[in-house]
């Protein structure tokens, strides 16, 4: 309990932003739609201010690893894999997601990782050359810490209703609330982590990305009638990344290193979609692309606007700066910061994971982020991974013609393919185009208007093939 104690002393700077969020939400939830996205920066904020520099060694990373980026900007051909469990902690029975909606959510998580979504094709064409398959899986973990064999799925029943807590002041005590989100309530959400506290207990958190699902609401009985504040997710930060203190890593790891979700907020088809006042959540937190945003912190990542003004960066070079969050829409109209990359001020990427754009609309990493999440796993998570070698496909298991052609090309398997990706890079290396393939023996890709030389890239699990191709 020291540890635990010793963690909710940390000083209030850095909250002050989420405090802030906080009061606002209650502020405005007479309105019916209150929004409490992710805590993750707070939480690190939270970290960071205990021990003064680490935030800037935290940023002097991100920076280095544009750089190296930059230096040998290339193609991974190595496949991480990572093992997850998940906790799913329940008082009442509605909240028991089921392993059939944590498999759904898994196989979201895979296909927004490797870029095998549908939706990508929805991302605007000027964002085609930033983006990339991350080459990061996720599966079910098939051995517990013991070597038993397991589904990866933990169900346990606990007398927690909420993890969030009750926060106990009304709309006029601000500076009290902001103190309660300080000292409380991050440990309260922690909880989770712990056996003792109701939770369920990591397992060895070097070896798994565990990831604890349970009812994250705050209730405020002094504010609008006991209803209640829906916090989302949050995920820690890679703890060795700024090389925190032993007393650090230890007070945090007493609380778990992972990924807490709200249970509702976990898709797509959550079995409990969100209700009344709170139903405007439905198709902006339960998508399933909200873990794959939390999965995005766990593995180093900031917010896409830095969570800051035009002048705060998210220390990756190839997302365009934002003055905001996006506000869980999808507005492609904004360009909120005169800022070049690659020559050209973008507009608000509101399609990347790391915005808090509606669900629907976020539909990728880019490059950038990518070498943010892989040099985080090679840097500050490395037993947590496997490598795996891709390897090519033989000439007789995928074929391509014609080759010149004058208008598209035919990709053939020699098997049906359960699922690919066939992308077409241009000359410079930069995606184009891209189709996501199903079930098939044959499919037909469609290259650019203009003539000239292009790469059509065949990938499928472990395998990858390209073919150089000639358009007339
Ligand atoms: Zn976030």
């Amino acid at each position: 309990m020291k540890v635990l104690y010793s963690f909710i002393l940390f000083s209030i700077l850095g909250i002050s932003t989420f405090a802030q969020g906080i009061v606002q939400q209650t502020l405005n939830s007479t309105n019916k739609n209150p929004l409490v996205g992710c805590g993750s920066h707070d939480l690190l904020l939270k970290m960071a201010h205990a021990h003064p520099g680490r935030l800037q060694k935290a940023n002097d990373f991100l920076k280095s690893v544009q750089q190296d980026y930059h230096r040998s900007a290339r193609y991974s051909a190595t496949l991480y894999k990572i093992p997850v469990v998940f906790h799913v902690l329940y008082n009442t029975p509605d909240e028991d997601i089921p392993d059939a909606v944590i498999e759904g959510q898994l196989e979201l998580l895979n296909e927004a990782f490797r870029r095998q979504n549908a939706d990508t094709v929805n991302l605007r064409s000027d964002f085609f050359s930033l983006v990339e398959d991350s080459k990061i899986e996720f599966y079910l973990a098939n051995q517990d810490p013991n070597g038993n064999a397991t589904t990866g799925i933990v169900h346990k029943q606990t007398a927690i209703t909420n993890f969030g807590g009750i926060l106990p002041y009304n709309i006029s005590q601000q500076t009290q609330i902001a103190q309660w989100v300080s000292d409380s309530l991050f440990y309260n959400f922690f909880r989770i982590t712990k056996d003792s506290l109701g939770g369920d207990n990591a397992w060895d958190t070097a070896q798994y990305l565990n990831i604890w699902i349970g009812d994250m609401t705050i209730l405020e009985p002094q504010i609008n009638n006991a209803e209640e504040l829906v916090f989302f997710g949050l995920s820690t930060p890679p703890v060795s990344h700024t090389n925190w203190p032993t007393a650090t890593v230890e007070q945090f790891s007493g609380l778990g290193d992972g990924t807490l979700m709200h249970y509702q907020a976990i898709g797509p088809n959550n079995p409990v979609p969100f209700t009344a006042p709170y139903a405007v959540y439905n198709g902006k937190a339960n998508t399933g692309k909200l873990l794959v945003h939390e999965v995005g912190h766990y593995l180093g990542l900031r917010h896409i606007w830095g969570d800051g003004n035009c002048s705060v960066d998210d220390y990756v070079d190839d997302t365009p700066r934002a003055g905001a969050q996006s506000n869980y829409d999808c507005n492609k109209n904004i360009n909120s910061c005169g800022d070049t990359i690659t020559g050209i001020d973008l507009p608000n990427m509101v399609e990347n994971y790391m915005d808090y754009s509606e669900g629907d609309c976020k539909n990728s990493f880019t490059k950038g982020q990518i070498a943010v999440m892989r040099a985080t796993l090679e840097n500050f998570r490395v037993d947590v991974f496997t490598s795996i070698q891709t390897h090519n496909f033989s000439q007789s298991e995928v074929s391509l013609f014609p080759n010149p052609t004058f208008q598209n090309v035919t990709v053939t398997f020699n098997k049906i393919l359960e699922k690919a990706t066939v992308q077409v890079l241009n000359l410079t290396g930069a995606l184009v185009h891209q189709q996501n393939v199903t079930n098939v023996d044959q499919t037909i890709v469609e290259l650019p208007n203009r003539t000239g030389i292009y790469f059509v890239r065949v990938l499928a699990k472990e395998q990858v093939m390209t073919f150089k191709v000639v358009k007339r």
